[in-house]
């Protein structure tokens, strides 16, 4: 099933598609708490066509930070290790990036006049639907609620400056997400889709989730040892190569670029820098 969180007369809503038409997800203040209360939901409830001239906006709003993976593709590592001198080490990095603007498929990525760098990364997000903790690798994926399409935004000059990820990719907007989450039950294999990302219609990223390093699996798994993962945890998981700082030269996103970051199966999360 494909989620997504609708804006209309003033509210924003849960919404789920059916027979090609979105419905408003009756009784359910918004994605957490459809997470949450998901054994709840039946696809007999969906009598409430969403209203023409909606838009969707981000499908989910992280209640805490998004949780990334670091170079988890074995070709973006040259290039991160040129681009900001960053090489990988034995062990899967993780950092985080706060959304405090959650930002959706068509909304718009800031251009800050003190950001020099602006890159985009095209990633598979995956949101979790279960409290996780102690998972093994071959249960961990019971524990995904759906999978989205993230562009994990990043101002190169920041991430450089700070010798740190986490303003560099926590500003306004820099989280575009969408443009629905699909539900689990429809992406048997979160290792074999098709990832990539285009520039004003130019490929820059095309790679298969199955280049990743650390698969899903193991990520939760790996996370859930002395974390606990709540419903509607959202965890990025990293980028393939092709990014802008990989390019020779380097070609940043600059105000008018159009970026869209599609995934198989899910869709495509089209934003445009201003
Ligand atoms: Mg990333």
């Amino acid at each position: 099933m494909r989620l997504y969180t609708c804006y209309y007369g003033g509210e924003k809503f849960p919404a789920a598609e059916k027979n090609g038409k979105l419905y408003r997800a009756e009784g359910f203040a918004d994605m957490n708490d459809l997470i949450r209360r998901w054994d709840e939901f039946e696809v007999d409830m969906l009598a409430d066509e969403v209203k023409e001239g909606y838009r969707t906006c981000s499908p989910i709003e992280p209640l805490q930070d998004v949780i990334c993976l670091g170079v988890n593709y074995q070709e973006h590592r040259a290039e991160a290790s040129d681009g900001i001198g960053f090489d990988k080490e034995e062990y899967s990095v993780y950092f985080s990036k706060r959304v405090s603007v959650p930002t959706g498929d068509g909304d718009v990525i800031p251009y800050y006049d003190f950001v020099e760098g602006l890159d985009y990364e095209a990633e598979l997000g995956v949101v979790v639907g279960r409290t996780c903790v102690n998972v093994s690798a071959e249960e961990a994926l019971d524990y995904v609620f759906g999978y989205t399409v993230i562009n994990d935004v990043s101002a190169r000059n920041l991430q450089k400056n700070h010798k740190q990820f986490y303003r560099g990719k926590s500003l306004d907007g820099y989280t575009p997400m969408g443009p629905c989450i699909v539900t689990a039950d429809e992406i048997s294999d979160p290792q074999d889709l098709e990832i990539s990302c285009t520039v004003n219609g130019e490929t820059r990223q095309k790679s298969n989730t199955s280049n990743m390093i650390a698969g899903v699996a193991e990520i939760l798994s790996e996370l859930s040892h002395g974390i606990t993962l709540r419903p509607g945890c959202v965890i990025s998981t990293g980028t393939p190569a092709g990014t802008g700082m990989g390019m020779k030269p380097p070609c940043f996103l600059k105000p008018g670029d159009e970026v869209v970051c599609t995934i198989e199966k899910i869709g495509s999360l089209r934003n445009i820098c201003e």
